[in-house]
This record gives structure tokens, sequence and C-alpha cells, in this order.
């Protein structure tokens, strides 16, 4: 025997260590999962096999009839879970059952606390896979042997699941994998025949593979336990809520249930079945741009790929599902199918598809929606960007907090457009880094006294998306912190009582010396006509960089273009009239600078010299506490 066929022993990677541990006190209330996971694994082996086989049918041999089997010896406390699939190579046992080959899992560890109940939630969103047999299993045994390899290059697996396993090589008649779990002393349970059964049929009813169960005894006859026909082939009538969302769970591995999906089929020219959920909760790497993403592509049945990313946009990364095409060649690979030309047409009736489910959502159980909104509500918002064809109907599905003081803090464009005021031609909105940043800010006050409600906007993107939104409905947005800000009813506004010229005279005086003492710090000095109980604010320049949009690309390391500021000033304000009336200037200068100061703290920002800011408003305090 050569060298490799002696056993040898090895450790897991480190995470999966750690993920192990944390799995089987986790997911304990979950137990009879391993068998959900078992079987999708031992169903999608079989796939394998069947798309190899297409472009070698060797590999298929005498054995075509592809199937799962479920065994059980009462005496030795083990179940089986057998197929006849691609099976894995010494190679690829150790890549598959060894590491966890998924980026972002070190970080993913990192955020489980220890805690099982919200551990479990985290771990159902990451998959489990395999390694729950060990919720129920003191050992696991993998007996498995590469379609196209011979039988003495089959390979044995072990392991307790306690941070070690070891691999030797073994004869194996045939192709395909099995899995033996020996079951823990109080996991016995899992030796019925009937438990087994009736899980299978829960979960597994939906595979598109036979799951049999070997009989007991001599006699050793094989029962079918599944209906074996790949549920989105069904008709939409014949599949129940349960089996849609069993049929979720197998193919996602999340815990959750879907907030929603629609199954479909089309017919004509072009000929596929879809079905495709929306999941309830954001998956952990929803962010990251590498994470796997896209539905299962069938071709007539027949498993081709995995997260097919081509059928929908980006923006809409978090959908799942499945694509059964009738007209799609079996050998399409990633590259043929980006370019085959019925590509477009099936991606943007799936993005139409999906939008019109959450539209239909939106409006019928609006509850539901506030709750797929808060998961994937900023993702939804880089559609505006991207998909310039769906812009409408994406508009109607942004969600702001608005400053309506009765309002729910989640208000569509629409609701926001029946209650502007008679005369209101735009629609307002502020960004802030917080919704109490956003609430406390003094541009809001000319808003608040005249009844105009505002869009609160806090997600980092929102002054990037907005940029893309420039209007709703013939309406344009309008950024209240910006220059030329334009009321409703601003011309019949003006005021005209007799002391106004000689106020105006004081005020402009004011505004020449402020500016002579702010110098650089400020881009320009004026009176303001949004504030009512703050004495100043700052002011975007009108083709200048939002506030949000600036500290955003410098936060990315980004060159910003270095803008100044309005300071706007409040005349009927006791500070702006007392800063008016000082003729000390180095009181002037600390009044001054407090002001603007505060102007920057209220915008979210430091004082360009916090320190010397602070030293001037004791001063100031200190002057008070004398007098
Ligand atoms: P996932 O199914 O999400 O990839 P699992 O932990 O369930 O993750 O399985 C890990 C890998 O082990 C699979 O991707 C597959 O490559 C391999 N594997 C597991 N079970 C089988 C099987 N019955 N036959 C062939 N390969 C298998
Ligand atoms: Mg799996």
């Amino acid at each position: 025997m050569a060298d490799g066929d002696q056993k040898q022993t090895f450790g897991f990677q480190a995470e999966v260590k750690q993920l192990l541990h944390l799995m089987i006190h986790s997911l304990y209330s979950n137990k009879e999962i391993f068998l959900r996971e078992l079987t999708s694994n031992a169903s999608d082996a079989l796939d394998k096999l069947r798309f190899e086989s297409i472009g070698d049918a060797s590999l298929l041999g005498d054995d075509p009839d592809l199937a799962i089997t479920l065994s059980v010896d009462k005496d030795a406390g083990t179940v089986t879970i057998t197929d006849n699939g691609i099976g894995m190579s010494r190679d690829e046992v150790t890549e598959n059952l060894g590491t966890i080959a998924r980026s972002g899992t070190a970080e993913f560890v990192s955020q489980l606390s220890g805690d099982a109940k919200a551990d479990s939630q985290l771990i159902g969103q990451f998959g489990v896979g395999f390694y729950a047999s060990f919720i129920v299993a003191d050992e696991v045994i993998v007996e498995t042997r590469r379609a196209g390899l011979s039988a003495s290059d089959a390979v044995r697996w072990t392991s307790a699941g306690e941070g070690e396993y070891s691999l030797e090589a073994i004869e194996r008649e045939a192709r395909g994998t099995s899995i033996t779990l020996k079951l823990k002393e109080d996991e016995k349970e899992f030796l019925e025949r009937f438990r087994l059964t009736s899980l299978i049929k829960k979960y597994s009813d939906h595979i598109g593979f036979p799951v049999q169960m070997l009989g007991e005894g001599d006699e050793a006859e094989l029962e079918t336990l599944n209906s074996a026909t790949a549920l989105w082939t069904r008709s939409r009538g014949d599949v129940s809520d349960d089996e849609y969302q069993e049929f979720y769970k197998h193919l996602t591995h999340d815990f959750s249930e879907p907030l929603a999906w629609s199954h479909n089929k089309v017919e004509g020219k072009r000929e596929y079945t879809s079905l495709v959920y929306l999941p309830s909760k954001a998956p952990f790497d929803l962010w990251n741009r590498e994470a796997p993403r896209g539905l299962k592509l069938y071709v007539q049945r027949v498993f081709i790929m995995d997260d097919a990313e081509q059928f929908l946009p980006l923006y809409l990364r978090f959908v799942r599902g499945v694509i059964d095409s009738a007209d799609l060649p079996l050998n399409v690979s990633r590259e043929l199918l980006q370019s085959h030309p019925s590509l477009d047409a099936m991606r943007s009736a799936l993005t139409k598809r999906v939008l019109g489910m959450l539209k239909r959502m939106a409006s019928d159980e609006p509850e539901k929606y506030q709750s797929f909104w808060d998961e994937f509500g900023e993702v939804i918002k880089e559609g505006l960007a991207e998909d310039f064809a769906n812009r409408d109907a994406l508009m109607n599905l942004l969600r702001f907090a608005t400053t309506h003081e009765s309002a729910v803090q989640n208000q569509s464009l629409a609701a926001y457009a029946e209650r502007m005021i008679d005369g209101q031609e735009k629609v307002y909105y502020l960004t802030a880094e917080s919704l109490a940043a956003a609430k406390s800010s003094p541009h809001l006050e000319v808003f608040k006294k005249r009844g105009i409600e505002v869009l609160l906007l806090t997600d980092r993107l929102d002054e990037w998306m907005i940029g893309h939104l420039t209007e709703f409905d013939g309406k344009a947005l309008q950024d209240i912190r910006r220059e030329g800000l334009e009321l409703p009813g601003d011309d019949d506004e003006q005021s005209s009582d007799a002391s106004a010229s000689e106020d105006d005279d004081a005020l402009t005086s004011l505004v020449e010396k402020l500016k002579a003492q702010l110098g650089e710090r400020v881009s320009d000095v004026r009176r303001s006509d949004r504030l009512v109980e703050s004495p100043a604010c700052l002011v975007v320049p009108e083709h200048d960089l939002g506030v949000q949009m600036r500290r955003m690309l410098e936060a990315a390391g980004q060159e910003v273009p270095d803008n100044k500021s309005v300071l706007e000033v409040n005349p009927g304000h006791a500070l702006v009239q007392r800063l008016a009336a000082e003729s000390d200037d180095a009181a002037f200068e600390d009044l001054a600078l407090v002001i603007l100061g505060q102007a920057e703290i209220a915008q979210g920002a430091l004082p360009e010299d916090p320190g010397a800011y602070v030293s001037r408003l004791n001063r100031l305090l200190v002057n008070l506490a004398d007098q």
C-alpha cells in the first residue's frame, strides 16, 4: 500500500472549530435540521453529476438512476444517508469538509456572542450545512468516491467534531457518498423510521430525486418517501404555503420564513419558470461585494449553476430563488449566459416581477413592507442610480422619516406630496447624521413655523441617491441647507413696519463687520429668512457638494474641493442683536466665533478650532456670571 493509504489525522481550520462548537449549542432546539442539510447536499451532488454527465455520459456508468437512500442500523445506533451523485476526491474532501471557504467567515464567527438564541439566528443565515451532523452525532463517517475515479480512489473521512478529522483511502464499489452518523446517546429518536420518514416528508418532499428508505430485515425493500418532482415544476395551485416555505429553507439554509415569493411560468417566445423569494432578514454579507448572490439556474430541470447573478441587477442581490429555462443551452457557462440573446429580456422581466411584488406588498401589507424596508431599504436606494428604466417604480418604494407630526417615521414620496401645502412646488429635504440631529436642525425652523413638511434623510447614501432622483412626480427636490431656498408664498410675506429700514442699516453694518471678522472661514455672511429660534446657521452654496456627500468622499480618502459655507444670521435673535451692539473688539470676536461654532455644531461638525471655541465660550459665560 502507498503511504497515502494510511489513516492520517488533520486539524480543522480554526473557524470551523469555533463554528462547530457554537453551532452545537445554539442549534440544539432545531436539531432535526441535520437531515435537511444532508439530503440537500445529496441532492446537490446528484444535480452536479447530472450536469457533468451532459458532457461525459460515461460518468453515469451502469448506475443511471439517481437517488438518495436512508438506512438505519439500530444495533450500531447509526443513520446513513447515501447518494450516487458526484462524490468527492481526496482533495475535495479536505477542501469541503475541513474548511469554510466562504469569504467573510472569520468576520462572521467574530460576531457570534455565545448567546444561544442570538447566535442561532446568525448561524441560520450563514448556513450550517454538513456540520449540522454534529448536533446529533458523536462521530460522523463520510465515505465517498468521485464519479470518474476508480474504486480504489475512494476515501473515508471520520471526525468526532472536536477539532480534528482523519482521512484514509478505502475501496468503494459505487460512485457517490454515504454519510453515517453515530447518534449521541440521547438522540436515538432518529433511529425511528417513522420519525425519519415524517422529517423527509416535511423537509425534502420537493427534492427532484427520489429519497428512499431501506427496509428492515433481510427483504430490504426500498420505499420512496417523497414526491420527487422539483417544486417549481408543479403548478402554483398544487403547492401549499408550507411547501413553498420549506423549499426556501432548503434553497437558502435560512432559518427564518421568507417574507414573500412569486412563482411564474412564462410561455411563448422564451420559456422559463421562475420562483423568487424575498428573505425576511438581510444576510450577514449583504454589503460584501464578493458575497455569493443570484438565482439557482436549471435548464430543462437539469441543475446548471448556483449563484447565477446575471438574472437580476446588483441592487436586487438579496432575492433568492430558482430559474428553470427551456431554451438556454445545457452547456451554458457564465460567459455564454452573459452574452445570450435571451438574457436581457429575462432579466428585465424578473426585475419587474420583483418590483411588482414589492409594490403590491407596500400597498396591501404596509407593515410587512416596512419590515422589508428596514432590512433592505438601503440596497433598494442603489437602484435609483443603477436602474433608470425602473426609476418610477423604485421611487415609489422609497420610505423616509419626515417632520410630519403624526407620521409614522416612514413615509412615501406620494404621501408627502399629498400633504404639500398650497403653493408648495418642491419636495424639501434635510440630510443629517442621525434622526435626532435632523430634528433639532436650525434649518427646520421656518418650515415648522409655516407647517411645511420636510423629509429627514439620515442614511449615508441618501444625498448621493437624491442626486440621482432630482424630482418626484414633476416636483423638484430641494435641499433645505442650500442657498436660494424658496418657500411657498415668499412674495407676499414682505414685512413693512416703520422701523424696518433702520433695522436694515444696523444689519448691513453687522454683516460687513462679521465678514471682516470671519474672513476665510465662510464664503459669505447674510441675513437669514429661515431661522426663527436660532441665531445663525450655515448654508451650502447652490452648486457645491452637499454636506453628507462631502463627508462620505472625505471618509473614502478622496480629494474634495475646499468650499466654504455661507453664514446666515437671524436679525431677530437676541444674541445677534447683542453682537450688533457690541463695541469692544475682543468681545465681538468671541461672540462672533461662538455663533459660527454653534452653527457648525448644529450641522454635525466640530468647529475648526474646538479648543479655542471652548475658551471663547467660557469667557462669555464668565462675563455673564459677572454681570
Ligand atoms: P454547502 O452545501 O452550502 O456548500 P455544506 O457544508 O452543506 O455547504 O457542504 C460543504 C461541501 O461539501 C459542499 O459544497 C459539497 O462540495 C461537499 N459535499 C457535502 N455533501 C456532499 C455529498 N453528499 N456529495 C458530494 N459532495 C458533498
Ligand atoms: Mg449544504
